[in-house]
């Protein structure tokens, strides 16, 4: 998709602050931080929403979840504690429309979230 954020992110042409990469996921910060860590969890393939998933992504969705498990273990926080989310459409707060899993942790997170 070329006129998509995160694919040009994924492609190279934008730059971010990768953390880790593998065949089928890209992993990078966020560019405005909502915790100490926050990185964001994208499938190489572009999927808008978390309504346009197909059976055949549920490895993909899995390995997203394990992604976000080990840099959280990796930051140390795999004790203390971290938030994964998906934002779906307008009133969940979605702003780019590839699907992306956000990784918080580093500061006690509220709950219910605003
Ligand atoms: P959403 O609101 O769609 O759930 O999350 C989109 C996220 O992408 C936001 O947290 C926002 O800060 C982040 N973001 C937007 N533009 C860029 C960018 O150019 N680079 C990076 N690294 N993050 C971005
Ligand atoms: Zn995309």
């Amino acid at each position: 998709m070329t006129d998509c954020l995160f694919c040009k992110i994924i492609a190279g042409s934008i730059p971010a602050g990768l953390v880790y990469q593998d065949d089928a996921v890209v992993a990078f910060k966020d560019i405005n931080p909502q915790a100490p860590l926050h990185v964001l969890i994208v499938p190489r393939k572009h999927i808008p929403t978390l309504n346009d998933l197909d059976p055949e992504d549920d490895r993909l969705v899995g390995s997203m979840f394990r992604t976000a498990a080990a840099l959280a273990k990796e930051h140390g926080y795999e004790t203390r504690g971290y938030r994964t989310v998906f934002n779906t459409n307008r009133e969940a707060g979605q702003t780019v429309f590839h699907i992306h899993l956000h990784v918080l942790a580093g500061r006690g997170l509220t709950w219910p979230p605003g």
